[in-house]
């Protein structure tokens, strides 16, 4: 039975020369890979019933096949292939569409499984395309049992990668196993290769949700265990110490155009606290959008440049870091120290700024500025959680062995049941108060017939200047049916409006025009933006008092939020408009759960609860990446890997006595590094 997990596919019979090709496109190169390729569901063929009468629900026959024959239909000029099959107690007519080649794969005498509905109809039993499978000595795969369902790519089918599988199979005893007996023993997890069987051929749901515990525990504590080595890394390094001078500090406080909230204030000065040890800070602010994030993280890099040293400020856009930059250069007026800007489009010179605020363009190489003491990402959720460790890597170690402190900032906090298992490395703090005088954003949703109400509201506003923004989810027109592009709208509603300035923006636009659109939009004659979701994070023009959500039901809870946080800046009364291009009932009820929650925080958990993680974290968060089979309602789970890591750990920081969990960690470790 031995096979080499080594083994390429390409050597896996006649399949699998067949299959190597497209199976590397999707990164699977050897037997051992395909193992590791797990099913994301089963189909339930278990259940097998003689030729009698009609099925309620999927069923598996054994029969034989009287006759087959491919024929192309009148009507439809479609290939047809239709057979007559045969047990000891009835028959039946089957039937497949497009699928000409079956007629060359079953023959007449054939002994056959089929899986699929049996349909009562005027001339007896029938079959509509069902899986089919040739009887053989051995268990069947397709057919007749619970059969795995994977995710495919390209022109390959779930039933080849399939058949691949199971041809792998026999490597699976040969895989090395991953976790140490001890932890298979305390924790009652199935070893690496009967899980594998198991999980890709089960005999029972119990095997498969068996399997798939060994899996997710797995999943989650390797993730746990990274993040743990990841703190230990950084419990070694030194920060740059900067001291809180309070005098210093109330001044500036005492200079901004309004009274800190009480958050505001304890947060702040956790993190001044936090500066002023030589231990590289971990934290993570989240606080509602307007909660004032900003001002908190300029006290932070003002007590850096106080003495002498530099912060970087980076944002997910380029119109969010200029905006961010404006602010900073406002506050910073009357002071001895300037920021700079510096994203793909605009690259000031950096050398006399104690703040430099910028995109992605700050991680370029060769940007390495001087004494960075302190680095800020805000809306950290856009970045992702890889990308952190990749900052870290690539800032200047300094000629010590020194490290930037780091404050990450986001309106889309992490539920908190997530939060401890998945960020067991960062410190949180949370802006629960907003600034006085705030109103609530009035949200609504809307149908056709409230459209017009709706534009005349828009035309109120504009008469007494104030601004409306409405986002689409697309740029251009597309085949998506219904789903509106911003590029359309601008022009449906230069005609609706006449007589407001209607602009547009979108991603696609040069970053110039961009800038130009923005500022004629906060400050000038725009009275409308109509735009994609560029405008999605941080963007703050006070005078914009509605916002339009077209095609709403595309967005995530805490995506809506964030749009909907474009409005509502100053003490006006504000509206918000969810408009989605269908009204289907989980539509609805989700939209209605967006409308009634009451905070960020909230919302969180809603999102979770009706999107799962992806949607939480963006497809862009890499480290989730590792995370495929994450249930994240599974508290129970999350804790006893936590606790595992944290019992193996405690112990025995270094790994010292589990070799095999240490090179795996620390050759994972050395990637990110060079990454
Ligand atoms: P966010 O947390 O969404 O990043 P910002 O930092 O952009 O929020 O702040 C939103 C607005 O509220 C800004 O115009 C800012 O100047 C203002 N602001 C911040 N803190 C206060 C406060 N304590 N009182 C009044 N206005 C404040
Ligand atoms: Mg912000």
């Amino acid at each position: 039975m031995g096979l080499s997990p080594e083994l390429p596919i390409s050597k896996l019979g006649v399949l699998g020369a067949r299959l190597a090709k497209p199976l590397r496109a999707m990164g699977l190169l050897t037997a051992g890979d395909l193992l590791r390729y797990l099913p994301f569901r089963y189909e339930d063929l278990s259940r097998t019933v003689p030729l009698a009468g009609p099925s309620d629900g999927l069923v598996t026959v054994r029969a034989r096949i009287d006759l087959i024959r491919t024929r192309r239909s009148a009507r439809q000029n479609m290939l047809l292939t239709e057979a007559t099959i045969s047990d000891e107690v009835g028959s039946a007519k089957v039937v497949w569409f497009r699928q000409p080649y079956i007629s060359k794969v079953l023959k007449p005498g054939d002994r056959v499984l089929l899986s699929g509905k049996l349909e009562s109809k005027p001339w007896g039993l029938e079959m509509v395309s069902p899986a089919y499978e040739k009887e053989h000595a051995g268990a069947p795969v397709h057919t007749g049992r619970l059969v795995p369902v994977y995710s495919i790519s390209g022109a390959l089918t779930t039933k080849q990668i399939r058949a691949v599988l199971h041809l792998a199979l026999p490597a699976a005893d040969a895989l090395e196993e991953t976790l140490p007996d001890f932890l298979l023993a305390r924790h009652g997890l199935e070893p690496l290769g009967s899980a594998l069987r198991k999980i890709h051929f089960p005999e029972s749901m119990e095997d498969a949700e068996v399997a798939d515990r060994r899996f997710r525990f797995e999943e989650l504590f390797f993730f746990q265990l990274r993040g743990a080595w990841a703190r230990r890394a950084l419990e070694r390094k030194r920060a740059l110490a900067v001291p809180f001078d309070q005098a210093a500090i109330r001044d500036f406080v005492a200079s901004l155009p309004f009274a800190l909230t009480d958050d505001q204030k304890r947060v702040a000065w956790r993190i001044l606290q936090d500066l002023e040890a030589g231990r590289p800070m971990q934290r993570l602010v989240e606080g509602d959008v307007g909660s004032g994030k900003t001002v908190v993280a300029a006290m932070a890099m003002y007590a850096c440049a106080l003495v002498g040293y530099r912060s970087l400020l980076m944002a997910p856009t380029e119109i969010l870091a200029e905006q961010h930059y404006a602010t900073i250069s406002r506050l910073l007026e009357g002071t001895p120290f300037r920021a700079a800007l510096r994203t793909a489009s605009r690259k000031e010179a950096h050398e006399d700024a104690s703040i430099v605020v910028g995109t992605h363009a700050l991680l370029t190489k060769g940007f390495l500025p001087k004494y960075v003491a302190l680095v800020v990402v805000d809306e950290q959720h856009r970045f992702g959680v890889g990308q952190r460790q990749t900052l870290l890597s690539k800032l200047p170690d300094g000629e010590k062995e020194e490290i930037p402190h780091f404050l990450s900032m986001t309106a889309t906090p992490i539920p908190r049941s997530l939060a401890l298992a998945l960020y067991g490395d960062v410190d949180f703090s949370a802006l629960r108060q907003m600034p006085p005088g705030r109103r609530p954003v009035e949200t609504s949703l809307i149908g056709e017939r409230d459209r017009a109400a709706m534009m005349a509201h828009v035309r109120a506003e504009a008469a007494h200047g104030r601004k409306t923004f409405v986002v689409c989810p697309l740029i251009e027109a597309s085949d998506t049916l219904g789903v509106k592009s911003a590029e359309e709208e601008a022009e449906r509603l230069r005609v609706e409006l006449s007589g407001l300035e209607i602009g547009l923006l979108h991603g696609r636009m040069k970053s110039d025009a961009k800038r130009e659109i923005m500022e004629r939009f906060a400050g000038g004659d725009l009275h409308v933006l109509v735009s994609t979701t560029v405008i999605e994070v941080g963007v703050d023009v006070p005078m914009a008092t509605t916002m339009v959500i077209e095609g709403a039901e595309r967005f995530g809870m805490a995506q809506l939020h964030q749009l909907r946080g474009r409005v509502g800046r100053s003490s006006l009364p504000s509206r918000c408009y969810l408009a989605p291009s269908h009204g289907a009932p989980q539509v609805i009820e989700r939209l209605r759960a967006f409308v009634q929650a009451k905070d960020c925080f909230e919302l969180s958990e809603l999102d979770l609860r009706f999107r799962g993680p992806g949607s939480l974290f963006g497809e862009s968060q890499s480290g989730f990446a590792d995370l495929q089979r994450f249930r994240p309602g599974d508290a129970a789970l999350i804790e006893e890997t936590r606790e595992a890591v944290r019992a193996l750990t405690e112990a025995d920081p270094d790994l010292e006595a589990h070799p095999l969990l240490k090179k795996k960690i620390s050759a994972e470790a050395e990637k990110v590094h060079l990454e």
